[in-house]
This record gives structure tokens, C-alpha cells and sequence, in this order.
């Protein structure tokens, strides 16, 4: 590895990128919707970058091969904080913030829209990677006529200094709520989701009312930089870690110099349902002994009793891996549809059964050492 120091990032170019040796196998596919916020030009003016650019042409010419960026933040005064920031402002006093962008992430063979969505909150409503906003939707409560809408809460899905780096922007990765009349089939829009919409919807520019940050459960222990984190997702249960992966592997903290190992599943429909997949393969290129990817896709993939294949197929295929981990402090994260989780721990309780161990009192003896964490919703 060669590396350059450029006055605003730090550039570090691997050797051998040969994905073949990689553990974990999924199918390549092509998304033409791509997230490319985490290019580390956005954090450089432009005489840094032109500087950045023309030895990083040096440097690919020596070594010939790509660059691995790692962004250097200006740590905020939060990681100083031994807490997290939470309810700085409640549904009574929300903060408006305003619309940066608005993004379709998914390709057209995806069931359902999911939109990477950035809001631009000025600093003022700060967080740590692993919790929430809530967002307060316009309009009127149908079943309060005079009151607001509900607040509805939303995983941050970027780390606290946000897809901008200078921590004023909050990201979400947001699933269109559509209703579809069961006996008809067809969408009737006046049943649609009011706040997944509105967020889908808006425009940059548009103004959100935002409460919190909210929750300690999903937050990311970095104690130990040298942890096994253990990451379970479905659909928008993403969001969360890709805070974390950021955190890890895109940015340069000072704070918090990551060399455990991340392991990612991630369950979709199909591979047009991938989110995020550009920047979680570029961990795996660039971070090989510290990443791990591993793909259920139901609609295009068979688990090995010939079904579909969900996340929990995935965990029991590593499930000795996995249970070795749990065994010595991995920390392990579910997040996404409360589905999710009846058939992952029906599937834990078997693999534990079949090790001869018992379920319940592992389950109990990971709580209580803050090793379980789940947020589904
Ligand atoms: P609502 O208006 O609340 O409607 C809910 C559902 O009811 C919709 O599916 C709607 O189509 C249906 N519906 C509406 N009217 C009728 C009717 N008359 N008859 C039958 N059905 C009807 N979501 C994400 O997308 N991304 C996240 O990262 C995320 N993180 C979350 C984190 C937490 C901790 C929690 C608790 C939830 C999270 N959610 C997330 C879910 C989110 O809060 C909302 O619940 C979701 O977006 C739906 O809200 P909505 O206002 O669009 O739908």
C-alpha cells in the first residue's frame, strides 16, 4: 500500500484487487442509480483537489492501482461527548430543516421505491451514528382535526458529520409506503403512507420539521476498535449501518480508528433492491480482512432447502462463524421489518439446538452483556 497525505484527505492505494479469493459470493449486477456522495472531492476545495488529483495520477501510475479515500472530518465537538445527544427538540418544538436532495436508489425491477433523502439541519440537531429523527409530515392529524401529524421516526443513515462532511446534513434511506387494495390489486392513493411520501415527494429547498436525535440501542460501541460487529438488515434496515461502514471505513476520525471486523447481510427482493451495494463492495475491495458482505436476495436466489432465500437462510449458512463470534464479545445488530425477526431466531434456537446450547439462556447472557441489539419497526 502507498500512501499520500493531501492537506485534506488522506489517499491510500491498495494492491490487489482481486475480488475472486473474497469470502462472500453474490451476483453482480448493474444499478444505474448510484450514490456517489461519498466521493472525497466534496470535502476539497478546488485548488486541494486539483493538487489531490494530479498525485493521486502519480501514485496510480507507480502502483496501478485505484485509490482507497478515506475523508478527514473535522471532529465535531461530539466526539468528545460521553453521551449521545437525544430529544434536543421535541414534536411541540420540532427544528425546520430543509431539503438537500432527494435520490431513487433502486433500479426499475425494484418492488417499491426507497429514496436516499438528505436534509440540511445547520448543525443545530446533532447526532450520533445508530439513531433517529423524527419527522413531523404537513398537514393535519385526520384523527386529531387541528393537531399535526404523528412525528414518525427515520434511521439516520449517515455518520454524524453526514454525507457532506461537515456535519449539517442528516441522511435517510426512506421506502415509499403504497397501498394496494387487496381485492383489486391496484394502488389507491389516498391509503398511501402521509410521511414516507411526503419525504419521497419533496423537492430541494422544501422545509421538514425534524425531533430528536432518538435511541441508544442501535448506537455503535467503539470501545473496541477491534470488535466484531455482526450488521442484519432487510430493506431500509440498512440505513443505521451504513452509518457505521462510513464511519469505519470512509472517514478518517481520530477518534476512533477501526480494525475489527464488519459484517454485513443485507435482504432484498432482488438485485435492482440493492442499496448502497457501490459503496459497501468498495469496503470490500479496500478492506478485505475487515469487511464481509453477504447478500440474501428472496426473489432471485434459493436457500438450501430449495425456498426463497432470506436473511435468516444467510445466517444459518455461517452460522458456526457466527456463534463463534457471539462466543467472544461480537456485537450483533438486527434492523428493519418487525417481520424480520420471528424466523431469524427461530433459526438462531435451531443452530443453537443442533450445537447442543441452549437459546434462551444465550439470548439472555448476549442482552445482558450489550452484545444483542435490534430495532425493527
Ligand atoms: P402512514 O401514513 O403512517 O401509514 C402506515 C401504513 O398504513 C402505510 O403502509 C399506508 O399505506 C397504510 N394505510 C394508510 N391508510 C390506510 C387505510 N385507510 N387502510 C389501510 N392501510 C392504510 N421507514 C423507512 O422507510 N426508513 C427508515 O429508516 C425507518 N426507520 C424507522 C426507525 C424506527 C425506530 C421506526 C419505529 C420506524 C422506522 N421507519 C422507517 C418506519 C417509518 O417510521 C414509518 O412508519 C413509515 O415510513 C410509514 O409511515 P407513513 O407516514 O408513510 O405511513
Amino acid at each position: 500500500m502507498a500512501q499520500l497525505a493531501a492537506s485534506q484527505v488522506a489517499v491510500t492505494v491498495p494492491v490487489g484487487s482481486d475480488l475472486s479469493t473474497r469470502r462472500s459470493v453474490f451476483k453482480t449486477h448493474s444499478i444505474s442509480f448510484h450514490d456517489k456522495s461519498w466521493a472525497p472531492s466534496l470535502s476539497l476545495d478546488l485548488k486541494t483537489k486539483n493538487a489531490w488529483l494530479r498525485n493521486r495520477h502519480i501514485i496510480c501510475q507507480s502502483v496501478q492501482q485505484a485509490s482507497v479515500p478515506k475523508v478527514n472530518v473535522s471532529p465535531l465537538n461530539l466526539e468528545d461527548a460521553k453521551e449521545p445527544p437525544l430529544n434536543i427538540h421535541k414534536p411541540k418544538e420540532p427544528y425546520t430543516a430543509t431539503i438537500v436532495s432527494v435520490e431513487r436508489i433502486v433500479g426499475p425491477k425494484a418492488p417499491g421505491e426507497t429514496c436516499h433523502i438528505v436534509i440540511d439541519h445547520g448543525g443545530n440537531v446533532p447526532y450520533w451514528e445508530g439513531q433517529s429523527y423524527g419527522i413531523i409530515p404537513p398537514g393535519e392529524n385526520p384523527k386529531k382535526p387541528g393537531s399535526p401529524h404523528n412525528v414518525r421516526l427515520y434511521s439516520i443513515a449517515s455518520t454524524r458529520y453526514g454525507d457532506t462532511f461537515d456535519g449539517k446534513t442528516a441522511s435517510f434511506c426512506v421506502r415509499r409506503a403504497v397501498y394496494y387494495d387487496p381485492e383489486t390489486g391496484k394502488e389507491d392513493p389516498s391509503k398511501n403512507g402521509v410521511c414516507s411520501n411526503f419525504l419521497c415527494n419533496s423537492k430541494p429547498g422544501d422545509k421538514v420539521r425534524v425531533t430528536g436525535p432518538s435511541g441508544k440501542i442501535m448506537l455503535l460501541p467503539e470501545d473496541n476498535p477491534n470488535a466484531t460487529h455482526i450488521m442484519i438488515a432487510t430493506g431500509t434496515g440498512i440505513a443505521p449501518y451504513r452509518g457505521y461502514l462510513r464511519r469505519m471505513f470512509m472517514e478518517s476520525v481520530p477518534t476512533f480508528k477501526f480494525n475489527g471486523l464488519a459484517w454485513l447481510f443485507l435482504g432484498v427482493a432482488n438485485s435492482d433492491s440493492l442499496l448502497y451495494d457501490d459503496e459497501f463492495k468498495k469496503y470490500l475491495k479496500d478492506y478485505p480482512d475487515n469487511f464481509r458482505y453477504d447478500l440474501a436476495l428472496s426473489r432471485e436466489q434459493k436457500s438450501k432447502s430449495g425456498g426463497k432465500m432470506y436473511v435468516q437462510d444467510k445466517i444459518e449458512e455461517y452460522s458456526d462463524e457466527i456463534f463463534k463470534m457471539l462466543d467472544t464479545g461480537a456485537h450483533i445488530y438486527f434492523c428493519g421489518l418487525k417481520g424480520m425477526m420471528p424466523g431469524i431466531q427461530e433459526t438462531l434456537k435451531k443452530v443453537a439446538d443442533q450445537r447442543g446450547e441452549n437459546w434462551e439462556e444465550k439470548l439472555s447472557q448476549l442482552k445482558k452483556n450489550k452484545q444483542w441489539h435490534v430495532e425493527v419497526y
